[in-house]
């Protein structure tokens, strides 16, 4: 029996970057650069499996990529002309390297490896009625029902077996996989995570972003689109359409926050896009002051949008160290409140005697918000304004963007103007819901069909939750989230 919830904290809270890459010799290094391009998606762990037209071959391993896939050696055994990579981040729960993708699986047809950027809300009540039938989980990860499902379904060729477990499960999902000879690329309906294809000498490329092409040399040919199935082998590119049509809903905090300024998604350049929503939020929250100061290096495009949408100077007021991870990573307030003062310093110079406004993406639980005003305060600032490029985040990601759970959401708990006191600024305004739809290309959000995924700033979720109710009507996952906190 089930005791504690088999995804529980790592299920809630990853996030993930994805490569494929087919026809190309030294794959394996290929994939290492395209996934060190991607080191911002996941922090936690690294892997590759590549397949040389025999044999598959894996390598994966806790902590950065440079550092998992620093040796030569590593990399030639890592034979082959198709491969696909992972790296994932967790703040808590299962850290082993039996949940380090690629996942790999013998199934009757040939090796089957996986990697997976997302979540699968129904994961945990697909798991359960596949292990009443006998399967033997081998990690805690929701991606291993996938290859479950493929695996029980005894009919059909690799993509006949990924479509029907495909349509089992609900949720967000870009994948890679690699079977014999093909390396396959899969959208969820929703297209709510990204996914790219490119060109790459003779041979293709699949990634998260467009970051990962550039790095290679790679030229941009599309996205992969919601609901696509994309085959790279022999013969070329075969595009598969398995689900029928629906809205698209792109999640909107790849803008915000996740991907990186460089890379360009779905037509849109992430840096415009956030310099957009920086200026949209200058036009509806103008305050006087000396100088718009980012918080880096997450606030920077949409600090200059605000700095260039008010005519207010801007200027670096906060030094980032580059050589600590991200604040969020670390597990505890305590740790976090260090991790902060590790990571930022106010750059006295130019904050000393001014009225500021600080820039900043979001407010997840506010503890960096706090800390930095009061540095701020500390270096002299006569007025401190904060302004968010998001709308209030007062909801839990169930779709492969950590956050915490909800409880533990400042804006699920306060009003801007307690935010506000909490975090101790003079004043704290958010982009409205539809300034972040206007500075987006949109005249407002369509309330009926939002062109967007924003779940985590309205509770919208465009999919259904069944891991968080439960068939029996109980909330399994608040509940053991709350048991495990
Ligand atoms: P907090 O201190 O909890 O309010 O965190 C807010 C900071 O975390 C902001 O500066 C964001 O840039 C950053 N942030 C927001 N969402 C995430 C996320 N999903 N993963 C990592 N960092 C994040």
């Amino acid at each position: 029996m089930l005791t504690t919830h088999p995804f529980d904290d790592d299920h809630l809270k990853e996030e993930c970057g994805i490569v494929g890459i087919y026809g190309v010799d030294e794959v394996a290094a290929h994939a290492v650069l395209g996934l060190h391009a991607l080191q911002h998606r996941g922090q936690e762990a690294a892997g590759i499996v590549t397949f040389d037209g025999q044999r598959f071959h894996a390598h994966r391993d806790l902590g950065h990529v440079a550092d998992s896939f620093n040796k030569q050696s590593v990399v030639e055994q890592l034979r082959g002309h198709a491969a696909i990579g992972h790296v994932r981040y967790s703040t808590t729960g299962d850290t082993i390297l039996r949940n380090v993708q690629p996942l790999f699986a013998d199934l009757a047809f040939g090796g089957f490896a996986v990697g997976h950027n997302g979540n699968l809300t129904n994961a945990y009540a697909v798991r359960r009625e596949l292990v009443k039938r006998g399967s033997l989980f081998q990690s805690t990860t929701d991606t291993e029902v996938i290859q479950h499902l493929m695996a029980t379904h005894l009919r059909g060729n690799v993509v006949d077996r990924l479509i029907h477990a495909l349509h089992q499960v609900e949720g967000a999902y870009s994948l890679v996989a690699l079977a014999n000879d093909m390396v396959i690329g899969v959208r969820d309906p929703l297209g709510v995570r990204p996914l790219v294809l490119g060109k790459l000498g003779s041979g293709w490329i699949l990634a998260s972003e467009t970051c990962a092409l550039d790095i290679v040399g790679a030229d941009f040919v599309r996205d992969v689109e919601a609901g696509e199935i994309v085959v790279l082998d022999r013969n070329g590119v075969t595009s598969i359409k398995p689900f029928s049509q629906m809205p698209k809903r792109f999640c909107v905090f790849e803008y915000i926050y996740f991907a990186r300024p460089d890379s360009v998604m779905e037509g849109t350049s992430i840096y415009d896009a956030r310099k957009g929503i920086g200026a949209e939020l200058a036009r509806e929250s103008p305050v006087d002051a000396d100088v718009v100061v980012p918080v880096p290096d997450s606030g920077v495009p949409a600090a200059l949008g605000y700095a260039e949408g008010s005519g207010i100077p801007f200027e670096l007021g906060i030094i980032r160290n580059h050589y600590v991870g991200r604040t969020f990573i670390e597990p505890t307030d305590h740790i976090r409140h260090l991790g902060v003062k590790l990571k930022h310093n106010a750059n006295r110079a130019k904050v000393q005697g001014k009225r500021v406004i600080l820039v900043d993406d979001s407010i997840v639980r506010g503890t960096t918000s706090k800390k930095i005003v009061e540095m701020i305060r500390a270096a002299g600032a006569t007025e401190v304004h904060m302004r968010i490029s998001s709308p209030p985040t007062s909801y839990s990601c169930f779709y492969g963007i950590d956050t915490p759970e909800r409880s533990k959401l400042l804006a699920a708990r306060m009003d801007a103007k307690e935010m506000a006191e909490f975090i101790g600024c003079d004043s704290l305004a958010f982009i409205s819901i539809d300034g972040l739809y206007r500075a987006m290309g949109h005249k407002s959000r369509d309330a009926k069909s939002p062109q967007y995924c924003d779940a985590c700033f309205t509770g919208d979720y465009p999919t259904e939750l069944t891991d968080q109710t439960g068939g029996d009507g109980t909330h399994q996952l608040s509940l053991l989230a709350e048991r495990a906190s």
